[in-house]
C-alpha cells in the first residue's frame, strides 16, 4: 500500500463523523492488505507505531520534529510553531507548509505505508549521543518526499496523534467484519496480545487462530482495574466475595522466564532497570516462569510509606543503587496470568488464586473469602488500621479481563474527593517562583477531546513545584505573555470541596477550592477523569445535598 493511499484513507475517516461508517472505511481495506501491511495500517490508523505492550518510543519530540519541518520547508522553528499556532494542528500546518513548497520541487520519492514504518523503526532504534542528529536526518528525509497531504498524516503519526476519531472499539467492529469473525473473539484476543496488529492478523488466518491466543512472556498485558462499590452490594449480588488490601502503591506486571526476568509499570513501561531490588525478591520467590500481577509498596519501620516514594523510585533512572537502600520496596502479588507455558487469564479468580499460592512462595497478598458482611467489615478496618488505602473485592468465578474497569474488581476506600485532570498549560510563579510554573490549567476529556476544567495552584511546596516543572518544561508548545501551553502528557490528582457549575471553562463546571494533591505519572491521559463522570458526580453531590437540606 502506497502512504498516500493510506493518507487518503485518513482523510476519508477524517471526514466521517458515523461510527458505522467509519468500520465501513476500514474493513473495506483490511482484506487488500498483505501480511506485512496489515497490522501497520492497524497501527497507524489507531495513530500508534508499536505494539501496545511494546515500551519502544519514537523518541521525537515536538521540538525535533518542528525543526525538521523547518528545514523541509525552508523557513525557521519558530515558524513552524507560528504556523501551529495558527491552525491548531501539527498535520495541517505541515500540510500547508508542503503545499507551498510543492510548487518549487519536482522529484518525490513515492512512500510506501511499510517502508515508512521501517523508517520509524529505524529511528526509534537510534541510541547513543549522536541519536538526536540521526533521528532528525531521517525524519527531514520522510518529510520531504512527503506530498502535502502524507505529510498531515506522517507528522502525526510521528507525535503519535492522528487525530482523525478512530478509536479501538471501531477497528475492532472493522477487524470483525472484514474477516467475517466475531466481535468479542477480537476483543479476547487483544486482551491476550495486547497489539491489534498481531489481532488483524490471526483474525485473517480465521477464528480458530484468534480463538487459540496465548499470552507472550515479556508482551506485558494491560492491568485489569477496579470499580468503586460498596461490601453488601458485593454480598448481594456474588454471594462469597475475596478480600484483599488496597495498597497504596505503584502497580506492577512480573514477567520471568528461566533466568530472565522484567518488570513493567501500570502504564507498561519497562522499569526493570529501576527496581532491581523488586525484581531479584520475585525472582527468589518462585522457581516457575510466571507473569505475576501486583503492587509495590514502600515500607520504612513495618509502615508502609506514602504512595509518593513508590512513584519516585519507578522514575529513578540514575543512582538506582544508591536509592535501593534508602526505603525498603515490598511487592504485593495478587494475580497470576501466566504458568509456565499456560494462559490462565479465563481461568475463574478462585483457581488462579489455588495456582498462585501454590507457585509463588513469598509476597503473596493475604485474602479473606467470606459472605459475611461482619468479615469483610472487619477486614476493611484492619487495612486502614495498618495503614493501607482500604480493600479490593473480588469475584471469585470471574476470568482476568485486561484493560477492562469491570464489576468483578471493586475498591472500597474512605470517601476523598479528587479527580485525576491532564495538565494542558500553565503559568509562570511569582516572586520566589518566577523561575518555576506556579498555576496550572487542568483538563478532563470528551470522547478523546481535552476539556479546561479548572486552575490549581495551591497546594504545592516548592520541591514540588520544582519538579513538576522539571516534567512539563519540554513540554511547551505555546507561550503568550506569562501564559504557557503544553503537549498534554502529565496528569495530576486534584482535590476540591465542591464542583460548580461554570461557564468560565469549556466543560460547563469548576472546581471549588482547588488543591494539587499529586503527580500520577502511573497514568496516561486515557485514565483522567471524563466530562461523563464529572457530571455523575455533580449530580450525586446536589442529591446529597438535598437529602442534607430535608
Ligand atoms: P484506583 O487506582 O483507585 O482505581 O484503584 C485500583 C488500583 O489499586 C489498582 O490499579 C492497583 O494499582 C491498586 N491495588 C492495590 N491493592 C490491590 C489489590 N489487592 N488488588 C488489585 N489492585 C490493587
Amino acid at each position: 500500500m502506497l502512504f498516500m493511499d493510506f493518507s487518503r484513507c485518513c482523510e476519508r475517516l477524517e471526514g466521517t463523523a458515523g461510527r458505522l461508517d467509519m468500520i465501513g472505511i476500514i474493513s473495506s481495506v483490511l482484506p487488500g492488505l498483505s501480511d506485512e501491511e496489515l497490522p501497520v495500517f492497524v497501527r497507524f490508523v489507531m495513530g500508534r507505531i508499536f505494539p501496545d505492550w511494546s515500551s519502544q518510543k519514537l523518541g521525537i519530540g515536538p521540538n525535533l520534529l518542528y525543526e525538521a519541518i523547518g528545514y523541509v520547508a525552508g523557513i525557521k522553528k519558530e515558524e513552524v510553531i507560528e504556523r501551529i499556532n495558527v491552525t491548531g494542528d501539527v498535520g495541517r500546518a505541515v500540510e500547508e507548509l508542503l503545499l507551498a513548497k510543492s510548487q518549487m520541487t519536482f522529484f518525490h520519492e513515492e512512500l510506501d505505508l511499510v517502508h515508512v514504518y521501517r523508517a520509524l523503526v529505524s529511528i526509534a532504534g537510534q541510541e547513543g549521543k549522536k541519536s538526536q542528529r540521526e533521528k532528525l536526518l531521517e525524519v527531514r528525509r520522510l518529510l520531504a518526499n512527503a506530498h502535502p497531504l502524507e505529510g498531515r498524516y506522517l507528522a502525526r503519526i510521528m507525535l503519535e496523534e492522528l487525530r482523525i476519531g478512530v478509536g479501538e472499539g471501531s477497528v475492532r467492529e472493522a477487524i470483525a467484519k472484514a474477516f467475517g469473525v466475531d466481535s468479542d473473539l477480537v476483543e479476547h484476543a487483544m486482551q491476550a496480545l495486547n497489539d491489534m496488529g498481531e489481532v488483524a492478523r490471526l483474525a485473517k488466518i480465521g477464528p480458530d487462530a484468534l480463538g487459540e491466543v496465548r499470552i507472550t512472556p515479556f508482551h506485558p498485558l494491560r492491568m485489569m482495574l477496579a470499580q468503586q462499590g460498596t461490601i453488601p452490594e458485593m454480598i448481594q449480588e456474588h454471594g462469597e466475595i475475596a478480600a484483599e488490601y488496597k495498597y497504596d502503591g505503584s502497580r506492577f506486571q512480573f514477567h520471568k522466564k528461566g533466568n530472565w526476568a522484567r518488570l513493567y509499570s501500570r502504564r507498561l513501561e519497562d522499569v526493570t532497570a529501576a527496581l532491581p531490588d523488586v525484581i531479584e525478591q520475585l525472582m527468589m520467590a518462585t522457581d516457575h516462569d510466571v507473569i505475576l500481577d501486583g503492587e509495590v509498596i514502600a515500607v520504612k519501620g513495618g509502615k508502609p510509606m506514602p504512595f509518593q516514594s513508590v512513584l519516585r523510585r519507578f522514575r529513578r533512572r540514575h543512582d538506582v543503587a544508591e536509592a535501593t537502600g534508602a526505603i525498603e520496596m515490598v511487592p504485593n502479588v495478587f494475580d497470576i496470568l501466566y504458568l509456565d507455558g499456560e494462559t490462565l487469564i479465563d481461568l475463574p479468580f478462585s483457581e488462579r488464586r489455588k495456582r498462585l499460592e501454590s507457585t509463588v512462595r513469598q509476597f503473596v497478598a493475604p485474602q479473606v473469602t467470606s459472605s459475611d458482611q461482619v468479615i469483610i467489615e472487619k477486614m476493611y478496618a484492619d487495612a486502614l488500621a495498618a495503614g493501607h488505602e482500604g480493600i479490593m473485592i473480588k469475584v471469585p468465578s470471574s476470568p482476568y479481563t485486561p484493560g477492562q474497569r469491570g464489576k468483578n474488581w471493586i475498591k472500597i476506600k474512605p470517601q476523598v474527593d479528587t479527580l485525576d485532570l491532564a495538565v494542558i498549560g500553565a503559568e509562570w510563579g511569582e516572586g520566589k517562583r518566577a523561575h518555576v510554573f506556579g498555576s496550572f490549567l487542568v483538563a478532563c476529556q470528551d470522547a478523546g477531546k481535552l476539556v479546561p476544567l479548572s486552575r490549581v495552584a495551591t497546594g504545592f511546596s516548592d520541591e514540588q513545584l520544582a519538579e513538576v516543572y522539571d516534567l512539563l518544561k519540554e513540554g511547551v508548545i505555546r507561550k503568550s505573555g506569562k501564559e504557557v501551553t503544553f503537549e498534554p502528557s502529565l496528569v495530576f490528582e486534584v482535590g476540591y470541596a465542591e464542583l460548580q457549575a461554570s461557564q468560565n471553562y469549556e466543560g460547563g463546571f469548576a472546581l471549588r477550592f482547588p488543591r494539587f494533591i499529586r503527580i500520577r505519572d502511573d497514568k496516561d491521559l486515557t485514565e483522567i477523569e471524563t466530562i461523563g463522570s464529572i457530571r455523575e458526580r455533580y449530580k450525586r453531590q446536589a442529591n446529597s445535598a438535598q437529602a442534607y437540606q430535608n
